[in-house]
């Protein structure tokens, strides 16, 4: 398996080099030549499987020969075993044929962790390997940080560096960054919004000299094995529910489009996902282009689903690849355009074919709080904000009620006390494991929006 950059003018490179690149050196972002694409036996061989065991068969293809298969299997299983459910992604039935998508049984309680614990196992069998180290950069909105500090801290070829919106990230979530104690995580509160901690990345992947420098790597989900990670459990939860003989659906609260994009590689695979509802917060630019067919960036405004609190979904780029026939210049134009001019439109019959398989709706703070306070009261459970999104989007778009709608249930209710007191009265207590959290002793820097600020950090901290 080879991939290519969605802008064309990038080398093509192996699964481990993808691993270890992140973004492409033209801006682009990394997807495989061609998708493997599964017989109908295949998919029916999934049956009984369990996690890591459908782990391993996804992730096999994309990896191709760089990894060996029992390399491959020792690592996912590692992986997974850490998982603190039985079954590592559970589904739980809310209503006739309406399933949640536990995602929440890893150490930083977000689905996050589902793709992370296996890429920082990733980056040390690659990198140790090669006898090379690597600064890990990455941006995060409050549950990628806390994933990539806890899949990195203490492997031995990586340091890692994350940029939060200083202010804008929950008390657990700045905590579950701030609290690790390891000397290679370096946690970075940035005078901005998410979309500046994005771009802060990007242009110190863009300046190729520092890239180099420094030995620059991606936890993001610009970072291919992320997605591909991801895809597993839509196979998963799909495969419990009937398929291939049944087709699914699902509903999946987004802001950079990576958790729901992963979807659409399954469905490239072969897959039967009859639709997929993203849900927008009140950062709706997604939900106004596959409504519209116009994404116009606007400002960023906090909401309680802070993890989407985005204006540029940087995985989306991957879609229109796909959309657009995946012709390279015209991405490297349309994304060139849209980040001067702050616009872009899907001509009309792109945005037809985007809309017979997406649908998408956006759902306010109290939309959000009123759907946690209803599922709460019809069925016990509570959802945290993010979930609360996708699943009133679901309801929303909910299509042929015997096709069965899995919502992914994102993180866990605990990671959101404010949103959770708000909607019915009290917050949900932390795991166990999370436990001595809030009296734990949080250590970070405070930073300008500035790519001068982030490099010079990174330097000192890698002198040392
Ligand atoms: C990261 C995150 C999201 C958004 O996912 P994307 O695929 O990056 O848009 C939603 N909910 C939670 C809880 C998250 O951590």
């Amino acid at each position: 398996m080879r991939y290519v950059s969605t802008r064309g003018a990038a080398p093509v490179l192996s699964f481990d080099d993808v691993v270890l690149t992140g973004l492409a050196r033209d801006g682009g972002l990394y997807v495989p030549e061609t998708m493997p694409r599964w017989s109908e036996a295949e998919w029916a061989s999934l049956a009984g499987l369990s996690y890591a065991e459908i782990a391993v068969r996804v992730l096999k293809p994309f990896v191709g020969d760089t990894i060996s298969q029992a390399d491959l299997a020792a690592m996912v299983h590692d992986t997974y075993r850490n998982f603190r459910h039985p079954a590592v992604a559970p589904l739980k039935q809310l209503g006739s044929n309406d399933w949640l998508l536990e995602l929440f049984h890893g150490p930083t309680i977000a689905f996050k962790d589902y793709a992370l614990q296996l890429l920082g196992r990733l980056f040390d069998h690659v990198l140790t390997r090669r006898g090379q180290r690597m600064a890990v950069l990455g941006a995060t909105s409050g549950d990628t940080g806390s994933a990539a500090i806890e899949a990195c801290k203490d492997r031995s070829a990586v340091d890692i560096f994350i940029l939060f919106p200083h202010g804008r990230v929950s008390d657990v979530q700045r905590r579950q960054m701030t609290t690790v104690a390891s000397a290679n995580v370096h946690a970075i509160a940035v005078e901005g919004t998410f979309d500046d901690c994005q771009d802060l990345v990007k242009a110190c992947f863009g300046d190729l000299a520092f890239r180099d420098e420094v030995g620059l790597g991606a936890v993001n989900s610009i970072n291919w094995a992320r997605i591909v990670a991801q895809t597993v459990y839509y196979v998963v939860a799909a495969v419990a529910v009937g398929a291939p003989s049944r087709s699914v659906s699902f509903a999946v609260p987004t802001g950079n489009f990576g958790n729901v994009y992963a979807a659409t590689v399954a469905r490239a695979m072969g897959l039967p996902i009859d639709r997929l509802v993203i849900g927008s917060n009140r950062n709706d630019i997604l939900t106004r282009l596959f409504t519209t067919g116009v994404m116009e960036i606007g400002a960023v405004e906090p909401s309680l689903s802070p993890s989407m609190d985005i204006q540029v979904s940087s995985n989306l780029e991957r879609y229109l690849f796909e959309l657009m026939g995946r012709d390279g210049t015209r991405i490297a134009e349309a994304m060139h355009g849209f980040r001067t001019t702050g616009r872009f439109a899907l001509p009309a019959d792109l945005l037809a074919t985007a809309q017979r398989l997406f649908s998408a709706h956006r759902v306010d703070d109290q939309g959000t709080l009123a759907t946690m306070a209803r599922v709460h009261d019809q069925t016990g459970e509570l959802l945290d904000p993010h979930t609360a999104v996708g699943v009133a989007a679901s309801l929303a778009h909910r299509g042929d009620p015997r096709v069965p709608m899995i919502s992914l249930a994102c993180a866990h209710p605990a990671k959101f006390v404010d949103a959770a007191v708000q909607a019915i009265g009290t917050p949900a207590p932390l795991p166990r494991h999370l436990s001595g959290l809030m009296a734990a002793e949080e250590r970070m820097t405070v930073l300008p929006n500035s790519v001068a600020a982030v490099q010079s950090l990174m330097r000192g901290a890698l002198a040392r």
